[in-house]
C-alpha cells in the first residue's frame, strides 16, 4: 500500500452538497414565505461563491461569509425585509435535512475502512458538518475530523493542514492522500503542503488553473485503481 491515510474533503467528494443546497434554499422560501423564481438559486450561487473565496483569501470572517451571501442574494432579486443572517440560518437547518451521500460513497467507505485510516477535512461552517456526518451515520467512518469553521483556518491554508496532521498524530507526509473535489482548496493545500493529492472530477470540468493534481478521477469508484 502507497498510503496509510485517505484525507477526504466532505462536499461534492462523498456528499451530494449541490443537490442538498438547491432543497435547502427552496424549503428557506417556503419557510420564510417567499416565491422563489426561475434563477434565484443561480443568482445566490454566484454570491456565494464569491464570498467563499474572499473567506477563503482571508478577506471577510465567517460571520460576514454567512451574512452577505444572503445579503447580497437578496438586493440583487429585490427582497426586502430579512436578515441575510436570518435567511442562512434556516437555510443551514434545512441542509443538514436535506444530507446525501454521493453514488458509490458507502461502498468505497466501506471498502477502504478496511486498509487505511480515514479523515475528513472540510472548510464548512461548524453548524452543519458534523451534524450532517451524523445525520447520514458515517461520523464512525472517520480517524479524525477537521471542520475549518472550528479551527478558524480553511484550505487551502498550510495551519489548515498542521492542524488536520495533528489531528491524526502526525503521519508521514508520504502516507497520505488528499481527495477532493475542488482546485482551489484540497488540491491547492495538499500540493502546497508538500501530499500527494487527487482531484475528484466527478463533472470533468477542464483544468484552467495552475494547480496540478497528482491524480484525477471521474468517478469515486476509480480511487481502488489507485490505491491498490
Ligand atoms: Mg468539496
Amino acid at each position: 500500500m502507497r498510503y496509510d491515510w485517505i484525507f477526504f474533503d466532505l462536499d461534492n467528494t462523498l456528499m451530494d452538497f449541490t443537490e442538498a443546497s438547491k432543497l435547502a434554499f427552496s424549503s428557506a422560501f417556503q419557510t420564510l414565505g417567499l416565491r422563489e423564481e426561475e434563477g434565484h438559486y443561480a443568482i445566490y450561487e454566484n454570491y456565494n461563491h464569491q464570498v467563499w473565496l474572499d473567506f477563503e483569501e482571508n478577506r471577510i470572517d465567517g460571520i460576514t461569509l454567512r451574512r452577505k451571501r444572503f445579503d447580497d442574494f437578496m438586493l440583487a432579486v429585490g427582497i426586502k425585509g430579512i436578515g441575510g443572517l436570518e435567511f442562512n440560518r434556516i437555510y443551514l437547518e434545512f441542509l443538514v435535512e436535506h444530507s446525501f451521500m454521493l453514488d458509490g460513497a458507502i461502498p468505497l467507505l466501506d471498502d477502504l475502512k478496511k486498509n487505511f485510516s480515514l479523515a475528513i477535512i472540510t472548510n464548512g461552517f461548524k453548524e452543519v458538518q458534523r451534524p450532517r456526518l451524523d445525520r447520514l451515520k458515517i461520523t464512525d467512518y472517520f480517524s479524525a475530523i477537521v471542520v475549518s469553521d472550528e479551527i478558524g483556518v480553511s484550505k487551502p491554508d498550510a495551519a489548515f493542514f498542521d492542524i488536520a496532521m495533528s489531528a491524526c498524530s502526525f503521519p508521514s507526509k508520504d502516507r497520505i492522500l488528499v481527495v477532493g473535489d475542488s482546485l482551489n482548496s484540497d488540491m491547492k493545500g495538499g500540493v502546497n503542503y508538500g501530499l500527494d493529492t487527487c482531484w475528484c472530477n466527478l463533472k470533468k470540468l477542464p483544468n484552467h488553473s495552475d494547480i496540478l493534481p497528482m491524480y484525477e478521477i471521474h468517478r469515486l469508484d476509480q480511487l481502488h485503481e489507485l490505491l491498490d
